[in-house]
């Protein structure tokens, strides 16, 4: 099998009725990067910062992340490469930040973009930092868990009053500048006309999407498996997303495991996604099953079982209709 993926590497991901779909990685050190680079990924879809923070003893100096960020850009050879600003907080710990207040809940609690609009020199630093390493080429920014289209807009600001400061001093700025914001938090379903009338792309953050839909803590062993993100009620509140980005002509992204695996990733197809980003391990699976489907067949087949809740598995349908094709 392994020798199977490894020759798909150039190969297209196409359905058989020839439908493109993306294919990226998700990263987060210098160390991912020959892993993408033989997964024959379209890009970086998902850039995890805060990697670099963790394993760094303090702050790493805006000099240091701007470096890492060059080099993540130059070994993509031209390829796009989404940079998600820090999410740290939850379950990602920096020693080095003083929290006031013991969290009961740092899943929900201060975290991500939340800690970067309250101090704001962080997220400046790394803003800064990314808009120096891209001097001159393409740059694509998104941040994680926002609850607010206000959130994002702060964000957006905060931005372009760094990428002012850079060009008054005569700094190279990117060729051209790509905003998105993560849906991770539900209340941005609810929100999403006024979401994507302000942002340039959206990605899908189902790992905390789901948790925070089901309300069942994505690392709590207990619970965690408790519910199937194939059903209906969250498949359906993806497919809003997509639809909804794509009235918009917004591009729509998805970054969660849920992309992953060739099943979970049938369902995320047949419902609208057509860009996914995941490990690059799960590239050469993921490219095989795209190319062995038909997607019109996939739709017609989801489609009815999205209307019942209460009907047989979407999990056992995809899995009969796996297995009718091997
Ligand atoms: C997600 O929540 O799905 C996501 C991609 O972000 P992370 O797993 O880093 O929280
Ligand atoms: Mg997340």
């Amino acid at each position: 099998r392994q020798e199977r993926y490894r020759q798909l590497r150039f190969k297209a991901p196409v359905t058989l009725d020839g439908v493109r779909i993306a294919l990226n990685t998700n990263a987060g050190l210098l160390f991912d990067l020959p892993h993408f680079d033989e997964s024959g990924a379209d890009g970086i879809g998902l850039f995890r910062t805060e990697l670099q923070f963790m394993i760094a003893p303090t702050f790493p100096k805006m000099g240091q992340q701007a470096e890492l960020y060059s080099k993540i850009l130059d070994g993509a050879t031209g390829r796009p490469v989404t940079f998600r600003t820090l999410d740290i907080g939850g379950d990602k710990v920096l020693p080095y930040l003083t929290r006031s207040v013991q969290e009961e809940n740092p899943a929900m609690g201060w975290r991500a973009i939340r800690i970067g609009l309250d101090r704001t020199v962080i997220l400046r630093t790394q803003v800064r930092a990314l808009l120096k390493a891209a001097g001159g080429r393409e740059l694509r920014v998104m941040f994680p868990m926002i609850s607010t289209v206000e959130e994002f807009v702060k964000a957006k600001e905060l931005v372009k009053g760094e990428q002012r400061f850079l060009e008054k001093h005569g700094h190279a700025l990117p060729s051209s500048l790509k905003l998105g914001a993560m849906i991770e938090v539900p209340a941005l379903l609810f929100e999403l006309d006024e979401l994507l009338s302000v942002v340039d792309f959206v990605s899908v953050g189902t790992n905390d999407l789901f948790q925070f839909m089901l309300a069942v803590d994505r690392g709590n062993a207990k619970v965690a498996q408790r519910f199937d993100p194939l059903a209906p009620s969250f498949l359906r509140a993806l497919r809003t997303i997509a639809r909804k980005s794509a009235e918009y002509g917004k591009p729509a992204t998805l970054c969660g495991e849920l992309g992953g695996t060739p099943l979970t990733a049938m369902a995320l197809m047949a419902i609208g996604f057509r860009s996914m980003s995941m490990a690059a391990t799960s590239v050469g699976p993921v490219k095989d099953m795209i190319r062995s489907v038909n997607l019109g067949e996939l739709e017609a087949l989801l489609a009815p079982a999205l209307n019942r809740p209460d009907g047989p598995p979407i999990r056992k349908l995809l899995q009969d209709f796996a297995e009718s094709r091997d």
